[in-house]
């Protein structure tokens, strides 16, 4: 008899019991968080980062901003990588890279990251970086690589394109980022979890192969955030490359018609059904994650006032949430030679430590000359 997956309903494969191995640990290291991050910050270093690819949205904010915000607060270190160079692994073209990457400064900085703590910086400024990824790449075999789901499924959505070499060992790259700064809490969604476990790996093969068992590298653990993979307006993931966001920097107007030309159903009476009304109830969601209401409430709050009331709700929630974000956002913006300090100061400090890590590495290696 097979046993049957309490999630996916499908039958119990390899990478289900894989996932369910890392939201345990996941639950794990959040307890840890909240009970030892503020008395030993240092077991707690974060490595975070996103790609700039356009300006982040709501689900960035809820997902992954208010997390690493939580950890600066309780004085655990944080590093966070602008992946430029990640913006080629899907496609041909860079785009409006020096745009893109300030305006995720400007939402950092707004969210409430505080460059005195924070190092903030852009991969394609940290040389040494690229030089981690040498040793790293002997590490792993092109089966491994190629076997990876993420991978697979980028692959599949890149619009036919041959598998780049970039994209075949950005996972390898990603354990660079992590690994330079001896990040120990990775926060990610779950579609970022392979490339974790190749994190883990690289680090353990590293100790053992080249290191004598030294523990050069600890391997890091991924942090799932508690908000469900949040629906953009068309019922799929939201996502900056997809054109179905709420963005952080919109205004409330822009908002309201974005809110407004989200896909929803003909019923008058709103009610949190998630499997048979998954579009009103990523709304409800939505609404109740910036109110800190569950989605029932909302739902009851609505009412008998449809789709229209539904989205007068959520667009108030959203626009109420976000109204400091967004002020502070404002203020930032008027001062763009401020960002760029913020981000010579982060390439800064991260070229410092990273050339620190393969200094290191090198010694380890008996390639100190
Ligand atoms: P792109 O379309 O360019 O891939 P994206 O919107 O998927 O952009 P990323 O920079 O790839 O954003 O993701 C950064 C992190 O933000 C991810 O690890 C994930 O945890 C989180 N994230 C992105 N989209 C969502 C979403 N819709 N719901 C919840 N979390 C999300
Ligand atoms: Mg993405």
């Amino acid at each position: 008899m097979t046993t049957t997956h309490p999630t996916t309903s499908h039958p119990v494969t390899a990478d289900d019991r894989t996932l369910d191995a890392a939201v345990e640990r996941s639950n794990v290291l959040d307890r840890l968080i909240d009970e030892q991050a503020a008395a030993h910050p240092e077991r707690f270093r974060v490595l975070t980062g996103d790609r700039p690819t356009g300006p982040l949205h709501v689900g960035h904010h809820l997902a992954s901003l208010r997390n690493r915000v939580r950890l600066q607060q309780r004085g655990v270190e944080t590093f966070v990588v602008i992946a430029d160079y990640q913006v080629v692994t899907d496609r041909d073209a860079i785009g409006d890279i020096g745009e893109n990457v300030h305006g995720l400064v400007l939402d950092y900085l707004a969210a409430g990251l505080d460059p005195e703590r924070t190092t903030i910086f852009t991969h394609s400024a940290v040389p040494a970086l690229g030089q981690l990824v040498l040793p790293f790449l002997s590490l792993v075999t092109d089966g491994e690589l190629r076997r990876n789901p993420t991978v697979k499924d980028e692959l599949a959505l890149s619009g036919g394109r041959p598998l780049s070499g970039l994209l075949l060992t950005y996972p390898v790259h990603q354990a660079a980022d992590i690994l330079f700064c001896h990040g120990r809490v990775v926060p990610v969604g779950r579609d970022q979890l392979p490339h974790l476990e190749l994190t883990r790996q690289v680090a353990r093969r590293f100790n053992a192969r080249y290191a004598g068992g030294q523990p050069v590298f600890a391997e890091p653990e991924a942090l799932l955030s508690d908000v469900p993979l949040l629906l953009g307006t068309d019922g799929t993931k939201m996502s900056k490359s997809r054109g179905n966001t709420i963005n952080l920097r919109d205004t409330a107007d822009e908002t309201a018609d974005r809110v407004r030309a989200a896909r929803t159903d003909g019923e008058r009476r709103i009610t949190y059904e998630p499997a048979r009304r998954p579009e009103v109830a990523n709304l409800l969601r939505l609404a109740g994650l910036f109110t800190g209401e569950s989605p029932q409430t909302v739902a009851e709050r609505v009412g008998d006032s449809g789709a229209s009331g539904l989205k007068r709700v959520v667009t108030e929630a959203v626009n109420d949430g976000l109204a400091g974000h967004r002020a502070r956002r404002r203020q930032l913006a008027g001062d763009p030679a401020s960002v760029t300090a913020v981000l010579h100061e982060g390439n800064r400090r991260a070229n410092e430590v990273a050339e620190r890590t393969l200094a290191t590495v090198r010694a380890v290696m008996g390639m100190a000359y």
